[in-house]
């Protein structure tokens, strides 16, 4: 009988794990995937390309549905899983429905950094990670709202460019004193922003964001040497962390955490080393003890 091997997330990972596992191994595991976006995984990098009106929004799923069908795997998506009950091998998805696991591979992905300014939780703030977001983004735009995109770095610049040329005025704001510090040096920093603003985008740098304001919606932003930037939304674009709240709730519940480490792994084509995430680790490799784990916490 085919061992039931449950997925969190149905994104770029879950999707080659599945191919993977299907070719070496078909028929082996009853394969279930559980993702909380509404749709078929999709190639989320060309996300930026949709955006920016280059890509059509279906063209970037990765599978289509008869695929799944073919290799006998329960697709679940628009569910969000919201608990592991590591002693029955259950996992609990947000609707109350429970579905049994031998094996559980959690492949989460990254969730946007959000400033922990105030502010930061107003209406009008969001952030650029998903299609629902790139819905929201081009409706801003048809609109004509203005946006202030927060983050200088190759995330935040698609963001700006896909909002301008959709048709948003659009003010970016970078902490540093060039856009892609990590990547450019000065002078190649300096052609960039001549780019990007002969694209109509206002770039503002050395903004250290100090709060975003307004009563309950978004209003502006004010930066921390008083300069301040009307907006109808802004969008953070200033980085990712590990979505790190199922797992926390697996080890933090649990009397019996290192055969939770055996029948749980993570799986991320995305390792990360950043300070308060769990490191995605492979199937090949043995599961993060959960000492470890509090340990970077
Ligand atoms: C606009 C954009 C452009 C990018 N461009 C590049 C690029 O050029 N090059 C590059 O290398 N990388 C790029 N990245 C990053 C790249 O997309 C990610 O590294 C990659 O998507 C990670 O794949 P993943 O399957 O691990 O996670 P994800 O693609 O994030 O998929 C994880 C899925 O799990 C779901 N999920 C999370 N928690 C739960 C839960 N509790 N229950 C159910 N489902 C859950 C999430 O909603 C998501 O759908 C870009 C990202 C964005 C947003």
């Amino acid at each position: 009988m085919s061992e039931p091997l449950v997925i969190v997330g149905n994104g770029m990972a879950a999707a080659r794990l599945v191919d993977e596992l299907t070719k070496i191994a078909l028929g082996r595991y009853a394969i279930a995937v559980i993702g909380d976006e509404p749709r078929l995984a999709y190639n989320r990098v060309l996300l930026s390309s949709v955006l920016a009106g280059e890509t059509a929004s279906h063209e970037i799923e990765l599978r289509s549905a008869s695929w799944w069908q073919d290799r006998g795997v329960t697709l679940k998506y628009g569910c969000l899983a919201t608990e592991i009950d590591v002693g029955r091998r259950e996992l609990k998805i947000a609707n109350d429905e429970s579905i049994a696991f031998s094996k559980l591979i959690l492949a989460t992905g990254s969730a946007p950094l959000r400033l922990n300014v105030p502010g930061a939780d107003l209406a009008g703030v969001r952030t650029f990670r998903d299609s629902r977001d790139v819905d929201l983004l081009l409706t801003l735009a048809a609109q004509k709202k203005r946006v202030v995109v927060v983050g200088g770095g190759l995330l935040g610049l698609e963001a700006a460019y896909g909002l301008a040329k959709a048709g948003a005025p659009v003010t970016l704001i970078h902490l540093m004193d060039r856009l892609m510090e990590r990547q450019l040096d000065a002078p190649a920093a300096e052609l960039l922003k001549s780019l990007v603003e002969r694209k109509g985008i206002k770039i503002l740098l050395n903004a250290n964001t100090a709060r975003i304001y307004g009563e309950s919606h978004v209003e502006g932003v004010e930066l921390a040497d008083g300069r301040r930037i009307e907006a109808d939304a802004v969008i953070f674009a200033a980085g990712s962390t590990i979505p790190c709240k199922l797992v926390r709730r697996v080890f933090s519940r649990s009397a019996n955490a290192p055969s939770i480490a055996a029948s749980v792994m993570a799986w991320s084509s995305r390792p990360t080393s950043r300070r308060g995430c769990w490191r995605g680790i492979s199937p090949a490799m043995p599961p993060a003890t959960p000492a470890a784990w509090s340990r970077r916490t």
